[in-house]
Order: C-alpha cells, then structure tokens, then sequence
C-alpha cells in the first residue's frame, strides 16, 4: 500500500452560506477513503483580491465586486495519490455546486491541493506546490497556524498588505 503522505488544502468560498460551505467540505474531506484529517485553521474573513484566488492573468473589467471570501487550510494524512486526492477535492465541489462560469468567478466552494508532502508535480492537471501559494495571504496566515514550520516570515511579511481577518473555528 501507499506510503501515508501529509497534503494540505486550502479552503474558500463565497457565495452563498459560506460558513456552511467550508463545514461541509470538512466533514467530507473527513470521510474520504484512505484519508485522516490531521487539523483545520480558523476560519479567516479576506478580501476577494480583484483575480480571486490563484489568478492573476484574467481581468475581466465588466465583472463586479466579488464578496469577501471565508478561508481556512486542512491537513490531511492520506495514501491517496495525488491526482486521485485532486480528484477527490474536484467532487466534492462538484457536490457542493460548484459552477465555473469564467476564470476565477465567485465560488459556492473551492479546494485547491497546495502541498502534497514534499512532492513537486508538473502535470497538466495538476501543480504541486501550488504555483501561486506564497503570493496570497489567504493561504499563508492559515498554513502558518497549522504548520508554522512550512511558511517563513519574509513570506508572511510579503502579503501583510492583504485583508485579512480570522473569525473562529470552523
Ligand atoms: P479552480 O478553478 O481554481 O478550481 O482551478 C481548477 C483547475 O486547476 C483544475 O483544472 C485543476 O486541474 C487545476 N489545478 C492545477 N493544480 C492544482 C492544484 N494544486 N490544486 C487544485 N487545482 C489545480
């Protein structure tokens, strides 16, 4: 069997009840198969920066004002592969109504795998670390909560311009 493996995934919405939407993903990343989850962040309030999460490259002028977002980052140990565990996090969106009306639209849910232990993928489908993690305070102040020793503090000093304000556990 597969080696267990620590993956972290970041965790955003807004549209709609996003509170709930990141309680339910929870709860289903918690029974995935093969998979443990090991600690989940507060959740934090954030602006919706104007590309919204990983992407930076599409303006799209007409779009209006998205909401804020809800975030937070789960650990999971895990002996799902990596595609399979992407997989996993794409139906789980899918579950939760997940439209993808353009690049970057305001999400109902959104799971990005950001690290999968210490793993460098290059795929079509799949990047691993995600590209734009240490660009984006959303996914930098919840990763240094649960696991300080993966975020340095030039990164987190990077993003402190970045609204970004934690509310409570999840
Ligand atoms: P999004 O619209 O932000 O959910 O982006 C999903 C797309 O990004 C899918 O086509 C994925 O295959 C791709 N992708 C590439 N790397 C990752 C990653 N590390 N986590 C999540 N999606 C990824």
């Amino acid at each position: 069997m597969r080696d267990r493996v620590v993956a972290y995934v970041a965790l955003g919405a807004n549209l709609g009840d996003a509170h709930s939407a990141l309680q339910h993903a929870l709860a289903a990343l918690e029974k995935l198969p093969l998979t443990e989850v090991l600690a989940c962040s507060l959740v934090y309030r954030t602006a919706a920066l104007d590309d919204a999460p990983f992407g930076i490259d599409c303006k799209q002028p007409e779009r209006p004002q998205s909401p804020d977002y809800l975030n937070a980052v789960a650990a999971l140990q895990t002996r799902l592969s990596a595609p399979a565990l992407l997989a996993a996090l794409q139906g789980i969106e899918t579950a939760a109504g997940r439209q993808r009306p353009y690049r970057n639209a305001p999400r109902t849910l959104d799971l990005d795998l950001l690290l999968y232990g210490s793993a460098r993928i290059d795929s079509p489908s799949l990047t691993v670390p995600h590209p734009r993690m240490g660009q984006r305070a959303f996914v930098l102040v919840p990763l240094a909560e649960i696991a300080p020793q993966l975020v340095n503090p030039a990164q987190l000093a990077a993003v402190q311009d970045q609204r970004i304000e934690a509310l409570g556990p999840l």
